[in-house]
């Protein structure tokens, strides 16, 4: 007997070959679209009833042609599914058919399926597929192994320009003044990656990659901030094409910046739809970073036309095979073609945020079962992606670049056009390796969480030795069930640690492979210190014994600045699961306070900020003021001694550097100087964007609206709704979210639910208003009563953003308000957001009673 299919899956006996959507919509003239489709399919066996995916259409005339002949068809809907079942009097024979649907809906406002989005007196109609939203915009079969070729023609407004996945076939004109646009025929593609863009768009000149031509679509008065978006991609394009060894697979490639966008970018093979802010960059005000994150995105999204795409995961269990892999190689691409950016040091920042996640007991492993669209949404999160990239890099690393890129072009060699699973990707890296390579990294995709490495100095026979013992880590440590039966998670560790050798320099490195609990190897001499996770290219964290870490503090130069920023991670990380005291957390951030590199500052702010900003103010407020005088005294003169004008032709290196240190000692150190200097330059900049260094925006729109007045709101409304960058936008639209006055909170948290706001940066500002000490309380009162409002205008998987940011509020009363009120009000993609976020406040409550004493006894000589 075959297993029965479950019933949120199809059954795998019917598979469409091809189909022809045809739909006519007119965002200016309604908010209704229309259209039929014909659904070329193969049946194994004879049926009566189809079965397939439809979600808020009215589907009509349900028909099946077999051998030209038709038959008319009843439609059911099937409930909690998003099925429907086209049922026949006659079972339809095994062997192809066409099956014909009418279908309507209405353009959403979720920013999901086919949606309408708003900029003035235009209007747009965008789609957005992923993970199962096709569904939503014509009845298909909606699951990433249906691949098929489709062929869409759309019927629209003569002045409508209309984007799909492939080039124009032939434009029709039409006696009512309309015209019908059809594209040509796409090769085999999942359902989530088809789209279609209508609207007043306008295009910038192409540049081109071999026979492909490269484009940039936006609203009008856009094209000035084209230059960069296309120069990334057709740089990163072409080290793509070299890395696969295939050409680009598809006939065109346009980038859409969409006005109104969930995600950061979506790859719709041919068509690849972004937000603004990650597309469109003015080079004269952008900030170093948000061109970075740009050309990142764009290559991720690139990296996907191969992975993804043309090779794509048989369900959505293995995403991470695309999504780990795509983000782990736009890192590589990029700092390829851009060394300077040091584009692994953000990198890092991606890894350091997955190994603070997954160190939750509600963590998830990277391979995830996912039984329906909800659970899939619930897995596009730093597990999949930064966790996934992390571990990506080290198989990588393990295998060697050579190798492992083998094997990734034989896979996607051997799987152009199908699906598959994650074994197939072992097989083929096994292959190119001559060795199995499944055991190694099955664990760390399968297993959730990782290791915590403990490294050890020792003498064997006289000789030196370091011993090495990994246990799971856990922030709020190891379960306390003695009597398990359950053996202990283990990972095979490909290690690699510096030693420090006699006389500077940066050591060199030792590779091993740590597979029991325990190892141990012996060295040729007393090292000078010892790091245990070389280039962070491991996915764990070393633990070093006090004597060691002093050893290090002293070596810190010998460190490459991607491992001073692990350093301080893991200490941070052992500081949170109380392996290590809060002081030693102060003395040795303290030491960083001459430190040359922006990223490794940057990492500084997470511990510096909860410190000064959640836990003294909660647990220790008497410390308030040493803390402040601690931090001044630290990082006040480094910031002064830049001062806020750069020289000319200063390096980007040392721009980032005064960025971060204004960061540190206006946002979290409150110097009375940096803010009042703050405040003139933000008034100022809105005034005249070329007022200060790009770099500083940022920090200095979000100190200035500190101590900002209602004429200052004002300001930051009026700059958000005009500013001709999208990221100048977003900069005010989310500094209002750092007002400190009480009635400029309440009217900011108004403001976020009008209809002013774009439906995809509400959950951001309400993220920022939770970040505020100020307005975390008042926020989520706001959230309690506006519940209703928040769910109309928030998309589902953003909602659960709000969730993850709910512990910010710290105390166990807010823990059972949190968890009645979801328990209550269930947001069914963010379940696994709210065990995270309960766990959380547990965490809290135990760190807050140990590390509150710590601190006032090692801030005692800094007391005012
Ligand atoms: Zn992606």
């Amino acid at each position: 007997m075959a297993p029965r299919t479950p019933h949120h899956r199809l059954d795998p006996g019917v598979r469409p070959q091809r189909v022809h959507v045809h739909v006519e919509v007119d965002p200016r003239e309604s908010t209704g679209f229309r259209g039929e489709v014909a659904l070329e399919i193969e049946l194994d066996k004879k049926r009566r009833s189809i079965r397939l995916h439809a979600v808020d259409l009215r589907i009509s005339k349900p028909r099946i042609e077999i051998a030209g002949r038709i038959r008319r068809g009843r439609v059911t809907k099937i409930p909690a599914t998003g099925m429907i079942a086209v049922e026949f009097d006659e079972p339809v024979p095994a062997g192809t058919a066409i099956l014909r649907l009418g279908f309507a809906g209405r353009l959403r406002k979720d920013l999901s399926g086919l949606y309408g989005v708003s900029v003035g007196e235009r209007r747009y109609a965008f789609t957005q597929l992923e993970a199962a939203d096709a569904r939503k915009f014509f009845p298909c079969f909606d699951e990433p192994a249906l691949k098929a070729r489709f062929s869409i023609s759309v019927t629209t407004s003569a002045s409508n320009k209309v984007i799909s996945n492939t080039r124009v076939r032939r434009t029709e004109r039409r006696a009512d003044g309309r015209k019908t646009v059809h594209f040509a025929q796409t090769p085999l593609l999942s359902t989530y990656l088809i789209a279609l863009a209508v609207g007043d768009l306008e295009v910038s000149k192409p540049v081109s990659l071999g026979p492909t031509e490269i484009r940039i679509w936006h609203a009008p008065g856009k094209r000035a901030q084209t230059g960069f978006g296309l120069k990334a991609a057709r740089e990163c394009l072409r080290r793509l094409e070299h890395y696969f060894g295939i050409p680009y697979p598809y006939s065109k490639l346009d980038l859409v910046a969409v006005p109104d966008f969930e995600f950061g970018a979506m790859e719709n093979a041919g068509a690849v739809f972004f937000r603004e802010t990650l597309l469109l960059i003015d080079t004269k005000t952008a900030t170093l970073n948000e061109k970075k994150r740009a050309a990142e995105v764009i290559c991720h999204e690139l990296a996907h036309m191969w992975y993804g795409d043309l090779v794509t995961m048989a369900w959505w269990d293995d995403l991470w095979l695309n999504e780990a892999f795509a983000t782990w190689m736009a890192f590589s691409i990029v700092d390829d073609w851009k060394p300077e950016w040091k584009m692994w040091l953000d990198f890092q920042h991606g890894t350091a945020s997955a190994l603070e996640l997954d160190a939750l007991r509600h963590t998830h492993p990277i391979y995830c079962r996912v039984r329906t669209p909800e659970e899939a949404d619930e897995n596009f999160d730093r597990i999949t992606y930064e966790k996934g990239a992390a571990v990506v890099r080290m198989i990588e690393r393990y295998l060697g670049a050579a190798t492992f890129r083998r094997g990734v072009r034989a896979y996607i060699r051997k799987h152009r056009e199908g699906n598959t699973v994650a074994a197939d990707l072992w097989n083929a890296l096994s292959e190119a390796s001559g060795e199995e390579v499944g055991h190694v990294v099955r664990p760390w995709i399968e297993q959730e969480g990782y290791p915590v490495v403990e490294i050890r100095r020792a003498k064997s026979a006289g000789r030196p030795v370091l011993e090495f013992r990994q246990r799971r880590f856990l922030e709020q440590g190891p379960r306390k069930r003695a009597k398990s039966r359950q053996p202990r998670t283990r990972w095979p560790i490909p290690w690699v640690g510096r030693i420090g050798g006699g006389r500077g320099g940066r050591g060199k490195l030792e590779r091993h492979l740590l597979s029991g609990a325990r190892h141990r190897i012996s060295l040729k001499h007393t090292p000078r210190f010892v790091y245990g996770n070389a280039d962070e290219g491991g996915f764990f964290r070393p633990l070093h014994d006090a004597d060691e870490i002093c050893r290090l503090s002293r070596s810190l130069g010998s460190l490459k600045a991607v491992e001073r920023m692990g350093l301080i991670d893991h200490q941070w990380a052992l500081t949170r699961a109380g392996q290590s005291s809060v002081g030693s957390m102060l003395d040795l951030a303290g030491g960083f306070a001459r430190e040359s590199d922006a990223d490794v500052l940057a990492t500084l702010r997470k511990p510096l900020s909860f410190i000064t900003r959640s836990l003294i103010p909660d647990a220790a407020p008497a410390c308030s003021a040493s803390m402040q005088a601690w931090l001044l005294d630290h990082f006040e003169e480094p910031f002064v001694r830049l001062g806020w004008k750069p020289a000319a032709q200063e390096p980007d290196e040392i721009r980032l550097r005064r960025a971060v240190l204004l960061g540190i000692v206006g946002g979290i150190g409150d110097s009375p100087r940096a803010l009042e200097a703050s405040q003139h330059h933000c008034d100022r900049y809105l005034t005249d964007r070329s007022s200060i260094d790009p770099n500083l925006a940022d920090a200095v729109v979000s100190l200035g609206a500190r101590s900002g007045d209602a004429a200052l709101h004002r300001r930051f409304i009026d700059a958000a709704m005009t500013s001709a960058s999208a990221q100048e936008k977003r900069r005010f639209l989310l500094a209002l979210g750092d007002f400190r006055d009480e009635k400029l909170i309440d009217r900011t948290l108004g403001f976020a639910l009008s209809d002013l706001v774009p439906t995809q940066d509400v959950a951001f500002l309400l993220m920022r208003l939770f970040a505020n000490p100020a307005a975390r309380e008042t926020t989520w009162e706001f959230m309690l009563c506006r519940w209703d409002r928040i769910r109309e205008r928030v998309p589902p998987h953003m909602c659960s953003y709000l969730i993850e940011m709910t512990p910010a509020l710290l105390t166990t009363g807010y823990k059972r308000e949190v968890a009645t009120f979801f328990r209550a009000n269930p947001v069914p993609t963010g379940e696994r957001a709210l065990r995270q976020a309960l766990e959380r406040f547990d965490w809290y409550r135990g760190f807050r009673s140990r590390a509150s004493k710590d601190l006032i006894a090692s801030l005692r000589d800094f007391s005012r």
